[in-house]
């Protein structure tokens, strides 16, 4: 076991990639094993210290920084345990949860496989990518994390751990769970009595369905009732081939109308020789000028830009592209300055032009006095459009810079506002309120992908109301009596007694 309390050791565990910079702890727990990780949670519940758990960093909402707690870190546990090749094509892989995203995905695409969720910043650690049901571009057609855990081991506080596989548990007709620890000792949770939002990506507060299965309940609860210890993971056939197209439009509108039909007939299609779209990505008329600093052959006239992906095979691929490129013509593309990327190497290019993005916005916010502020909410379909109206005209009203960019595919862009003084950061902070109760009052959800944290946790109020957070304080207790673990994380603070 590493332990480490030296200011200069522990302060990488302090940070994320949310600006929060005020964590700090009396030391970090680094085990070397999936035993000693237990022993570090019996500890904690022996001499009631409280621990928040670590993964790579790359959360954006202060999940894993510390305000005073020890911090349990799951850099050692990141052996992959096994990755197997069955005869229908698929695959599993067995982790354990301090492997990066990046080597799992390796590793599967050397067999032939591929590990489908990919939340686009591949330097994370496949157990936090569990906790916070991480999901990216490509979600739009694999889905999100919760959809290839197919086993979990987890470790809770006291040093008890539990083993789910995907189908043993499911809750019965009156809402209850029922399970055996490792120890023996036998468990019984009534599962959350709330409604989950109605978008096509959510991950915010604790998992609940009718006879819902047991091992959904921990996938996004945010490190709020267990450590992730191990997962085995569904792998799918990796495609033979991708298309990738970075199509420009000169009209915002005809951005919107070739996504809906692109979104149409991607749920449409009933066999892979049909158009259907992996990804749908969106970028605005503002993302266009950051990235012309660096890409200056973005036309000049274009005022949006679609990114879309799709799978095809050799016999395919002309087929489909031509069909993809109709598309584009029905909708005004600007078709002589779009770029399709269809050999590997375009396709790195295309996701270094993607990548470059929050880059430059960075680079950019480093010479400003302030932070941007980003939104991660998403809302049904049917009210996409009243809230990306809603995005442009307070912020064009209010003068903010800002950007629009993402998910267009799944209703989810982020906006980053981008202020340039202090003063409008606080304005950007109320249009922030704003458009979350607005996304909320649509039917929305608070975080369709980067999670509560502690950023956003008292929005959770808001989404699910006190009796929801009651709820979640329920069933945390169960596995977190005395209310140690990743303390501030999702939950209100002041919920917590
Ligand atoms: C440029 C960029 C782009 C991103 N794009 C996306 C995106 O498209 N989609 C998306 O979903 N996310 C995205 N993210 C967010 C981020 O990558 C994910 O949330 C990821 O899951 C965080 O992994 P991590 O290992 O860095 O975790 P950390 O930041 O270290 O921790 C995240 C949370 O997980 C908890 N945790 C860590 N390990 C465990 C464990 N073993 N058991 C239980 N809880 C644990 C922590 O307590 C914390 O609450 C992006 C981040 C960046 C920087």
């Amino acid at each position: 076991m590493i332990f480490k309390t030296d200011a200069s050791e522990t302060q990488a565990y302090l940070e994320d990639t949310s600006a929060l910079r005020d964590g700090h702890t009396p030391g970090v727990y680094i085990p070397e094993n999936q035993e000693e990780a237990l022993q570090v949670l019996k500890k904690a519940a022996d001499e009631k210290f409280r621990l928040t758990l670590s993964g790579n960093g790359t959360g954006t909402t202060g999940g894993r920084i510390p305000y005073g707690d020890y911090v349990l870190a799951s850099n050692k546990l990141n052996r992959i345990l096994g990755v197997e090749k069955h005869a229908d094509g698929t695959g599993t892989a067995r982790v354990e949860c301090g492997v990066l995203l990046h080597d799992l995905q390796e590793e599967a695409l050397a067999l032939g496989l591929l590990y489908a969720p990919d939340p686009t910043e591949s330097y994370c650690f496949i157990g936090a990518t569990i906790s916070n049901n991480s999901s990216g571009s490509r979600s739009f057609k694999y889905g999100a994390t919760r959809k290839y855990v197919k086993r979990l081991k987890v470790a809770l506080l006291g040093g008890d751990f539990l083993e789910i596989k995907r189908g043993d548990i499911l809750a019965d007709d009156d809402g209850i769970l029922r399970f055996t620890l490792a120890s023996g000792k036998k468990m019984e949770i009534a599962i959350p009595n709330y409604d989950m939002p109605k978008t096509s990506k959510h991950t915010a507060g604790y998992f609940s369905a009718p006879n819902m299965d047991l091992i959904d309940l921990f996938i996004g609860s945010e490190g709020t009732l267990g450590f992730v210890l191990e997962a085995d993971l569904h792998l799918i056939p990796k495609p033979e081939k991708i298309i990738g197209v970075l199509a420009y439009f000169s009209d915002k509108d005809d951005v919107i109308r070739f996504v809906d039909e692109a979104r149409e007939r991607t749920k449409k299609a009933a066999t892979p020789n049909e158009l259907s779209a992996r990804a749908l990505e969106f970028f605005d008329a503002n993302s266009l000028d950051f990235l012309r600093q660096k890409y200056p052959n973005i036309p000049a006239e274009a005022k949006g830009a679609i990114f879309f992906e799709q799978e095809v095979t050799a016999a395919s691929e002309d087929e489909l592209l031509g069909e993809w490129f109709d598309l584009m013509e029905k909708h005004h593309a600007l078709l002589d300055n779009s770029w399709a990327a269809l050999s590997v190497d375009e396709q790195r290019a295309m996701r270094e032009f993607r990548h470059s993005l929050p880059v430059l916005v960075n680079e950019w916010l480093s010479k400003q006095e302030t932070r941007k502020i980003s939104t991660d909410m998403a809302v049904p379909q049917a009210q996409f459009q009243e809230l990306f109206n809603l995005y442009e005209t307070q912020c064009q009203a209010q003068k903010l810079p800002y950007i629009l960019f993402g998910h267009i595919g799944d209703s989810h862009l982020h906006l980053n506002i981008l202020p340039k003084n202090m003063a409008d950061f606080h304005r950007a902070k109320d249009l922030y309120d704003e458009f979350m109760a607005n996304a909320l009052a649509m039917g929305g959800t608070i975080s369709a992908e980067h999670g509560v944290g502690k950023l956003k946790s008292k929005y959770l109020v808001n989404l699910f109301g006190e009796a929801g957070i009651r709820e979640m304080v329920r069933i945390k207790k169960i596995f977190d009596p005395d209310l140690m673990l990743n303390v501030g994380n999702l939950i209100p603070k002041a919920y917590l007694h």
